[in-house]
C-alpha cells in the first residue's frame, strides 16, 4: 500500500514532478515579493535622503561612481 494520505506526502510529490496552478502561482508570488524587497533595500541604500541611512551608507555611494550625491 503505497498510498500517501498527508498533505506533506502530496505535496512532495508535487515537488518531484511539475508544480500545479496554485503553486506556480505562489512561487510567482514568492519570487516577486523578493525582487520587490531586494528594490527596495537597494533604492534605500543608494537612493534615500533619509540622514539616518544616508550618513551609514555615504562612503559606499561615493565609491560607486554613477550614484548621484552632492
Ligand atoms: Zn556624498
Amino acid at each position: 500500500m503505497d498510498q500517501v494520505t498527508t498533505g506533506l506526502g502530496v505535496a512532495h510529490r508535487h515537488a518531484v514532478g511539475t508544480l500545479t496552478w496554485a503553486q506556480s502561482n505562489v512561487a510567482l508570488l514568492q519570487v516577486g515579493l523578493v525582487l520587490v524587497t531586494a528594490a527596495l533595500v537597494l533604492w534605500a541604500i543608494l537612493f534615500s535622503n533619509y540622514p539616518l541611512v544616508h550618513d551609514t551608507f555615504h562612503e559606499l555611494r561615493h565609491s560607486l561612481y554613477f550614484v548621484p550625491c552632492h
